[in-house]
């Protein structure tokens, strides 16, 4: 039995059986054979079927933004934001998809030679609760455009999210059993997962979530020679140089860090600043992180809403304690707030440096680790001190030289002068431990795509 749990009160919203390993079973055959059909049916078509389902979205999107702050506590204006993005999403793939997907002339002397983007069958996701919709839908509405069908392993704390899933593309007038969500219970997890991977009617897997999942996953895809895709982890870096526009970087800093209550694979959870205007820019940010009003999800003045689950909050407050007793100095925040629900002071800790956990490890709430580096050189140097590499953001006065020093540090992704966010225009995804594989883009509609030589002489 999966009971969900709203963050913003600790009350119980809903309880949903796991599926039993029969009805399990169901769900794989009916999906197999969905795709099977799917991928048979003219891209024109499929593309066509992108466009209903981002009217579907627009359509629903006051319920399945309340079931988004209902379930994981972000705040409504956010949730609303989720659903929109994720209709833009189909509404670029309606558009761009049949330029991704067309066939490419490959010039060969003597005979006609073409590569194409097929379709590969049923791909499994394994999704996590922090972006339910939109973490879905930026690797479904892509996958589906290329002929697939989707399996949908959800966190079981946004499983009602799941189910509307799925609905929504029954509603859009897609296949039946194109997409349809798995409810398994926790301790089943891993175990069903990986039989799934070694299942030969599943073609292929991602997963988004930590990296303890992602090893898990990857491996399992390893042992049967099956494409995976990981997006994982980050700790990514905001940089601002001495020539940066400080009081822009700041207010842009809050926005970086604080967005979806600080969990976001993509916040920017470093703060890198060069010695010069240290002192501005931390003042700068203490007081827009002081301003942020924290409060319930469904009021629309909120800015920061509880952590998901109480297991969230415990374990960012093991980072904060453990960085301070090694050195580092709360600015403001620190501390769970008292009364129902899982919430967090908005909190930014100073003179934090490799060595501690708020630096070292991952942080998935509402706190911000500030270092100040000596020079550039310094700052690449400390920006590059992670074990991840997802979306790195520098802030100067010289775009030229924010690319210049983008370069020295790996990423999947450098914004300069910009917060960085997935855009369904340009690929995501990371580098080093926060994974392999792209989403978006064209990149990430190929992924999951046979990408097939024609030779004909
Ligand atoms: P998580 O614990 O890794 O869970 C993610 C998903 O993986 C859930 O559906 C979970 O199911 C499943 N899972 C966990 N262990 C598994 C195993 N051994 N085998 C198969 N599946 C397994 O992550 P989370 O706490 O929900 O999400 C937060 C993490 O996701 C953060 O590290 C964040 O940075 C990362 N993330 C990355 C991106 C990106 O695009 N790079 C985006 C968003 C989030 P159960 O919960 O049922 O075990």
């Amino acid at each position: 039995m999966i009971t969900t749990i709203d963050p913003a009160t600790g009350k119980t919203l809903a309880t949903y059986d796991a599926m039993t390993p029969a009805e399990l079973e169901q769900v794989v055959v009916q999906a197999a054979a969905a795709a099977a059909s799917w991928g048979r049916v003219p891209v024109g078509e499929r593309l066509a079927a992108l466009t209903r389902l981002a009217a579907e979205l627009r359509g629903s999107k006051d319920a399945l933004a309340a079931l988004l702050t209902a379930e994981m506590g972000k705040p409504i204006r956010e949730a609303e934001g989720e659903v929109d993005k994720s209709a833009v999403t189909a509404e670029y793939y309606a558009a761009e998809g049949g330029a991704i997907l067309a066939d490419e002339p490959v010039t060969v002397d003597g005979v006609r030679a073409w590569v194409s983007y097929e379709p590969i069958g049923l791909v499994l996701a394994v999704m996590p609760w922090n972006f339910p919709l939109w973490q879905v839908m930026r690797f479904a509405v892509p996958t589906i455009a290329a002929g697939n069908g989707v399996l949908l392993k959800h966190s079981p704390n946004v499983t009602g999210s799941a189910l509307a899933i799925e609905r929504l593309f029954r509603a859009a007038g897609f296949p039946q059993h194109l997409v349809r969500a798995l409810v398994v219970d926790e301790p089943d997890v891993p175990a069903t997962i990986e039989a799934l991977i070694a299942d030969d009617r599943i073609a292929a897997v991602t997963l988004t979530g930590s990296n303890r999942a992602g090893s898990a996953v990857g491996a399992a895809a390893g042992r049967v020679s099956k494409r995976s895709v990981l997006e994982l982890g980050g700790s990514d870096a905001f940089v601002v140089l001495a020539d940066a526009d400080v009081e822009a970087a700041a207010a842009a800093a809050v926005r970086a860090r604080f967005t979806n209550s600080g969990q976001s694979c993509v916040c920017a959870k470093r703060f890198i600043v060069e010695d010069a205007l240290a002192d501005e820019f931390v003042d700068r940010f203490v007081q827009g992180v002081r301003e942020l009003v924290v409060g319930h999800p469904t009021d629309r003045g909120t800015a920061v809403g509880p952590l998901a689950r109480d297991d969230l909050r415990a374990a960012l407050k093991r980072q904060v304690d453990e960085s301070v007793a090694a050195g580092a100095e709360l600015a403001t925040g620190g501390a769970s707030i008292g009364g129902p629900g899982y919430f967090f002071e908005p909190t930014v800790l100073t003179g934090t440096a490799p060595g501690m956990p708020v630096f070292d490890e991952e942080t998935f709430g509402p706190v911000a680790a500030v270092a100040v580096a000596r020079d550039a050189d310094h700052a690449a140097e400390l920006a590059g001190a992670t074990q991840y590499g997802l979306g790195l953001s520098i802030w100067t006065g010289d775009p030229a030289r924010g690319v210049g020093l983008a370069r020295r540090i790996t990423s999947g992704a450098a914004f300069v002068n910009a917060v960085v966010a997935s855009d369904p225009r340009v690929p995501f995804g990371g580098t080093k431990r926060s994974g392999y594989g792209r989403e978006l883009a064209g990149h990430g509609l190929r992924e999951f795509t046979n990408i097939r030589t024609y030779w004909v002489a």
